[in-house]
């Protein structure tokens, strides 16, 4: 029996021996750096003769490797090599495809600097962030594994006189893993072991902004002996072999995490039926977020702001959870807005290599210029309180940025930015600030800082978001303990690392036999 599940727990950085293990990871995955990595597919290396440069953001002429590139005639071999192996990997034991990723998770643990490291020079994440990242793709492994042993014992049906019946998960077929560049090993990785854990093949397409952990994932998926085929990596441009993925009638589900337009385009195009194609492609997409946190008239304002604080800027604000929007009670305004701007303040902003860093760059040139006309578009609709400029120009780096006095209804309160960027709005009541925060097209986190109990339970109620939390911030879901998807533009609120996520990779069957 494997143990009860829990929380892989986070390196202690106060803690000079854990930072001079993470200086060595550092100076290790640096000494490797600038190495290619072929597509893999059925458990061949293929290297293309186009290539593309995976660069570190917080110093753009450091090449972090190079990876080959799919056309569609590669992207239609890896739907091949998929659909073969899905005629096997559907019949392997469940249990048999759980400790594959138990496997898989000892080895990452093991070696969680390792990881780390690559995830603090490809994505620009603090060694806090990155530490995070890879213990959220060990909790997914571990999680998904479990749920697909329960989910393989008998299922609870009500007993029926003179028959045997037995309802199984099974697996739908090939997928299609399109996974985002912000969390790109853990919800890279999710998002995979969730698909193959549940008896399906995978075309995986990395982000093109962080292939380099891709590839290390899928080496570790080979260490471990997965079979060949059933996880295929299929770098390349989204625009040319993205809508082909999509289209191939042999595709069976999608899943995806990453911008709105894309999600939605996906969508689209998987609702049309492709000639051979045999059935309704299922689309699990997770999308962005405009997400607010209200602070009500009695709240413990310091802790509000601390929440602010890291929910805006963390990760630059590159987290569809993160808090772009501070809707704040106007009698406790001024005050939680000077203590945000002065913890703002003392952010250290750099290159996150370095252990005393806060906050990393941004990931490449096209957010780094939509962050800076956003931060433009900012300063004609409110009063701009703090940063508002980019950083050394090495990397890609943006000042924490924050408007005050910004109307409900203004582009930077209602378009998803994606970029250390927070904008302030007065409310002249809790109810008011409750459909403020309600007033978007999105609705994945909120928070809300309040003792009073009748405005809480109101919030229980009425603030439409996936993921709500009261006095504590808005990013920083824990797998198992809350379960994360948005609604409305946010997604099909899929619950990544919650019991009913596996069900999306599923289809159940019943059988009853009658004695
Ligand atoms: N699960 C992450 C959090 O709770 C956010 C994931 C995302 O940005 O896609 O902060």
């Amino acid at each position: 029996m494997r143990s009860a599940y829990h929380n892989e727990p986070f390196l202690d950085f106060s803690d000079d021996s854990v930072n001079q293990q993470y200086d060595s990871a550092l100076a290790q995955a640096e000494a490797n750096l600038g190495q290619h990595y072929p597509l893999v597919i059925g458990g061949a290396k293929i290297r293309t003769e186009r290539s593309h440069s995976s660069v570190n953001p917080a110093r753009k002429r450091q090449v972090i490797g190079t990876v080959s590139q799919a056309d569609t005639a590669l992207a239609e071999q890896a739907v091949q090599a998929a659909a073969l192996a899905f005629e096997s990997w559907k019949n392997t034991d469940p249990n048999e495809r759980a400790r594959y990723l138990y496997k898989a998770a000892a080895l990452m643990r093991r070696r969680k600097f390792e990881f780390s490291a690559v995830l603090t020079l490809e994505a620009g994440k603090t060694r806090a962030e990155a530490d995070a990242d890879t213990a959220e793709a060990i909790d997914f492994m571990e999680f998904y594994a479990r749920e697909m042993q329960r989910l393989s014992d008998p299922q609870p049906l009500i007993p029926h006189d003179e028959e045997e019946n037995h309802l199984y998960y099974i697996p739908l077929g090939v997928g299609i893993v399109i996974p985002p560049w912000n969390f790109p090993l853990a919800i890279m990785a999710g998002m995979t072991s969730a698909a193959l854990v549940s008896g399906n093949t995978v075309v995986l397409k990395p982000a093109s902004a962080t292939p380099i952990i891709a590839a290390k994932f899928v080496e570790l998926l080979e260490e471990v002996s997965l079979p060949p085929g059933v996880v295929n990596y299929v770098p390349g441009p989204g625009h040319e072999i993205g809508d082909f993925l999509v289209d191939h009638p042999l595709t069976r589900f999608i899943s995806f995490t990453g911008s709105r337009d894309v999600g939605l385009r996906i969508q689209e195009r998987a609702a049309k039926i492709q000639p051979g194609q045999q059935w309704i492609k299922r689309v699990i997409a997770e999308m962005g977020g405009k997400d607010a946190i209200i602070v009500d008239e009695h709240a413990d304002l310091e802790l509000a702001a601390d929440a602010i604080t890291a929910s805006a800027f963390g990760f630059s604000g590159q987290k569809c959870s993160a808090c772009s929007r501070a809707i704040v009670h106007e009698q406790v305004y001024a005050s939680v807005l000077q203590k945000v701007v002065e913890r703002s303040k003392k952010l250290v902003v750099g290159n996150p290599a370095y252990a005393k860093v806060q906050v990393g760059p941004v990931i490449d040139e096209s957010a780094y210029r939509k962050i800076l006309e956003y931060v433009e578009i900012g300063k004609q609709e409110g009063k701009l309180v703090l940063g508002g400029f980019p950083g050394d120009p090495e990397g890609y780096f943006i000042q924490p940025t924050i408007f005050a006095d910004v109307d409900r209804a203004a582009r930077i309160s209602q378009e998803e930015i994606f970029g250390p960027v927070v904008a302030f709005t007065k409310a002249g009541s809790f109810e008011e600030a409750l459909a403020m925060a309600n007033q978007t097209d999105y609705g994945l986190t909120g928070a809300v800082f309040s003792n009073n109990r009748a405005h809480l339970e109101l919030a229980r109620q009425q603030f439409h978001v996936g993921n709500l939390y009261f006095n504590r911030k808005c990013t920083g879901a824990l797998v198992g303990v809350h379960p994360f998807g948005g609604f409305n533009m946010s997604g099909t609120d899929s619950k990544a690392g919650g019991r009913d996520y596996l069900l999306l990779f599923t289809q159940a069957k019943l059988v009853s036999e009658r004695f």
